[in-house]
């Protein structure tokens, strides 16, 4: 085989341990930040309150009004506290939702960005932003919103409930998966990509029967670190803009419309990209790769459909006429009917298709 590719390395401080105000200090002064703003949603508030007794006087405070989708009220609401207080940077600590609202106060001021990630979404590692205006949310690429620095502690992660675990995870792995066919894929990035599924796989079983198992925790971590790493070096295709659309247009749950879809979209690509399978089958097992990961979102409580998030019977037409509205790449031709099908199984909670 020739080899043909292109491959480029976002910069990012990856650290996993456990977090003390040693390292935030120390972290801190790496990247110039005296006096940062320490962001989480209402939920994450005492972690957030936590983070920023640690760092003594050095926060100028804490904003507890993270939200999905990254609304531009909210975060002008932040940018407020930022300007007012002179904050010289953004600790954030949470999900994609926290993430989203500190990469779009970078966006807007240039601040330097540190992460603490306690879900498996991969925002972290990703120039993306996806943002709200007016009920419609756009999303743009660019490295002023790449956080600097990214602190993965597994015991910060502890609390996430076992179904938003399962999710979560699911949502990291559909990262991988389609790096694993994307247009501009390449060895290093189908290597993370197959390590970090393998990762997800195992562990997710694990998460969902012991919550506390930090052991299966610091491997999903792991691997979910490695999926956004995937999810920011190179572009998806059907999978990620299906659960767009449908996200946005029926307003379902962002991990769980990942969950769900994710088999039956790697079962309408798997044809058209048979190198992959033996890839997946490394990090799955033998078996068809979209039928694996079915029965793994079956054993962990995700086998609803979408019906189950609240998506109408009707929505169905709606959703596939969506879906080729707007012309993307896909290692598959994008085909009305065949994508209908996909839709109205993963509605239904059936298997995909064989
Ligand atoms: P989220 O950040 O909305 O978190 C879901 C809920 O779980 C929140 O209430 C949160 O506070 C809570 N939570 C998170 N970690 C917890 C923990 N350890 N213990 C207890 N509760 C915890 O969910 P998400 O799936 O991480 O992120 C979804 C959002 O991120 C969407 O808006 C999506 O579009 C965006 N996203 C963006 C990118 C990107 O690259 N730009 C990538 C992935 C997701």
């Amino acid at each position: 085989m020739v080899h043909s590719f292109v491959y480029e390395a976002l910069p990012a401080r990856v650290i996993f341990a456990t977090l003390s105000a040693a390292l935030l200090t120390e972290e801190m002064a790496r990247i110039g930040m005296k006096r940062p703003i320490v962001l989480a949603t209402p939920l994450q508030e005492p972690q957030a309150r936590e983070i920023a007794a640690m760092l003594d006087e050095k926060s100028v405070g804490v904003f507890a009004g993270a939200v999905m989708h990254t609304p531009v009220e909210i975060t002008e609401k932040a940018l407020s506290i930022v300007r007012e207080a002179k904050a010289d940077g953004v600790v954030a600590i949470g999900g994609g939702s926290t993430t989203g609202l500190s990469k779009a106060i970078a966006l807007r001021t240039d601040l330097p960005q540190l992460v603490i990630p306690t879900t498996y979404a991969g925002s972290e590692m990703t120039p993306i932003l996806g943002e709200t205006a007016n009920g419609v949310k756009r999303t743009q690429t660019t490295r002023k919103v790449l956080p600097e620095t990214v602190i993965y502690d597994v015991e910060l992660t502890l609390g996430l409930p076992p179904a938003l675990s399962a999710a979560s995870g699911l949502n990291a792995i559909a990262h991988a998966v389609e790096a694993m066919y994307a247009r501009d894929r390449n060895p290093i990035v189908s290597m993370m990509a197959e390590e970090g599924i393998r990762s997800l796989f195992a562990a997710l079983p694990l998460i969902v029967k012991k919550p506390s198992d930090l052991a299966a925790r610091s491997d999903a971590l792991y691997g979910a670190w490695l999926c956004g790493v995937c999810l920011g070096s190179v572009g998806m295709a059907l999978h990620h803009k299906l659960c767009h659309t449908l996200g946005g247009t029926f307003n379902l749950p962002h991990a769980e419309t990942h969950a769900i879809v994710l088999p039956h979209a790697l079962a309408y690509n798997t044809s058209t990209v048979s190198d992959i399978v033996e890839r997946l089958a490394r990090a799955l097992g033998t078996g068809v790769p979209a039928s694996k990961i079915y029965q793994l979102s079956n054993e962990l409580g995700i086998g609803g459909g979408l019906r189950t998030l609240g998506m109408p019977e009707d929505g169905i037409d709606q959703a596939a006429d969506l879906a080729i509205m707007s012309p993307y790449w896909n290692p598959r031709p994008i085909e009305r009917d065949a994508v209908r099908e996909l839709i109205a199984r993963a509605w239904a909670g059936e298997p995909p298709r064989p």
